[in-house]
């Protein structure tokens, strides 16, 4: 980018999008960091649970990243990302170097899974990208069962403990077929009726739509997202 594009970049996200400072962050693991994040624009926001926010990671870009929020609290202007920082892409360099009294520009909340009006059996279906999405539907659904897929299901389980993940759980390895991961699913589908979350991965969010049409015990609503994909970056 020229310098000029650059400094047109900084223009328009400082005209378009509010300030966020870094009021605390730790590390779950090597690769997941969580950070919370305080805006006076935070305040007067309304969220549902599943909602996105965005965030500019680097300066003299206007590319955007997408994060979910895990809670929000209104009266102090915070809330809170969990963060699985794979790879060298500039949001997660941007969570990697993030340190108490940084600041960075934020977008939203807005729309996107709509958590809110969740009643009854929940199975959620994610991966590492959907652990925040996990801790939001927390927040409105006690009867949920979790499978997920990880590169390292290991890590993942404990990560899912500390954030306060449990009780029925399945963590599989990531496998280019996906056998264990919709053997799991279609073994948590028998609480009818249920609710299917499915976000992570394109092709698995694909895949699960997809196996879901033959599964005994069909879904009531299905509500899915793709968050990330193969080769393509920043998915809104
Ligand atoms: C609505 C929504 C909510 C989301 N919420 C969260 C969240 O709460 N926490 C979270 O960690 N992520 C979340 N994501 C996913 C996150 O936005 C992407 O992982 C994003 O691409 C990360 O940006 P980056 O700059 O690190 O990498 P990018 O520059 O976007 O991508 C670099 C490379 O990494 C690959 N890649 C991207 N994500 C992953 C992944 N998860 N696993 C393996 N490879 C990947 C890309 O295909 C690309 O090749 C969400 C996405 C959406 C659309």
């Amino acid at each position: 980018m020229s310098g000029l594009a650059e400094r047109l970049a900084d223009l328009a996200g400082g005209a378009m999008m509010d300030e966020a400072r870094v009021l605390g962050c730790g590390r779950l693991s090597r690769e997941f960091v969580r950070v919370e994040l305080s805006a006076e624009a935070f305040r007067k926001a309304t969220w549902v649970p599943g909602a996105k926010l965005q965030i500019r990671p680097r300066r003299g870009s206007m590319s955007l990243r997408t994060y979910t929020p895990v809670s929000w609290d209104a009266a102090r202007g915070v809330t809170e990302l969990i963060a699985y920082t794979h790879g060298t892409g500039p949001a997660a360099h941007w969570f990697d170097s993030a340190t108490e009294g940084r600041t960075c520009q934020v977008f939203g909340p807005r729309r996107s899974i709509d958590l809110g009006g969740v009643t009854g059996p929940v199975l959620f279906i994610g991966d590492e990208s959907s652990v925040a999405l996990a801790c939001a539907l927390c927040t409105v659904a006690s009867d949920v069962s979790y499978v997920f897929e990880a590169r390292d299901p290991g890590g993942l389980t404990d990560v899912l403990a500390q954030v306060g993940i449990g009780g029925r759980i399945a963590v599989t390895a990531k496998s280019a077929d996906r056998t264990d991961l919709l053997a799991q699913a279609r073994q948590g589908a028998v609480r009818t009726p249920f609710t299917l979350v499915v976000t992570g991965d394109a092709a698995t969010v694909h895949a699960v739509r997809r196996d879901s049409r033959g599964w005994e015990r069909k879904p009531l609503v299905v509500k899915g997202k793709a968050y990330w994909a193969e080769g393509r970056t920043g998915l809104d």
